[in-house]
């Protein structure tokens, strides 16, 4: 029987750790942390176009893309601390991997290829951080973290919170990083 939320709740609530995060490599902060109190069980939070109703992405339109094809999407979110952060969604309503059509998966493994390819094209890129959560939005959206070379510090996952810490990437190079991925998309 796996645990219920009351369950791991009532195991944790006066259990929990503190690591040493101020230890950490990648932790962009300094000093001891705590702990938030773990809040009570509760209900799922409702999420933007649960089962495709209302859902904002299907009814955004492609000028909100600075790249798109038949069956996909790509938005770039607005500059941040990070180089560059894109969204790749498909054009159906889909909310993952697990609901997505045999034909659409296939090509979803090409998509992820073929766009951390044009976001290691813009230059002085590291690592290409993909990720979905789906956490926000039911509308299937990986995410395309882009981390710069030779700032090793701010690798894997706290690369978000890096991407907050930061100050924002110049309008100017951040236009230009995403004229290089569009440029590699139409190129592929
Ligand atoms: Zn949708």
């Amino acid at each position: 029987m796996p645990e219920s939320a009351h369950e791991i709740h009532a195991r944790a609530v006066d259990a929990l750790r503190a690591p040493a995060v101020q230890e950490w490599a990648t932790w962009p902060f300094e000093g001891p942390v705590r702990p938030h109190p773990l809040s009570a069980p509760g209900p799922e939070p409702h999420r933007d176009g649960e089962g495709g109703v209302d859902c904002t992405a299907c009814a955004k339109p492609d000028s909100d893309y600075v790249w798109t094809d038949d069956n996909w999407r790509l938005m770039a979110l607005e500059p941040s601390g990070l180089p560059i952060i894109l969204i790749l969604e498909p054009r159906s309503h889909h909310d993952g991997p697990a609901d997505l059509p045999d034909d659409l998966a296939r090509e979803q493994g090409m998509m992820l290829g073929r766009i951390e390819r044009a976001v290691l094209s813009v230059g002085e890129i590291g690592r290409v951080h993909i990720g979905r959560w789906g956490e926000g939005a039911a509308h299937l959206h990986w995410w395309f973290i882009a981390r710069p070379a030779g700032l090793p510090q701010l690798a894997s996952s706290m690369a978000e919170i890096w991407d907050e810490v930061l100050p924002p990437t110049p309008q100017e190079v951040w236009r230009g990083n995403v004229a290089r991925v569009v440029e590699a998309m139409r190129q592929a």
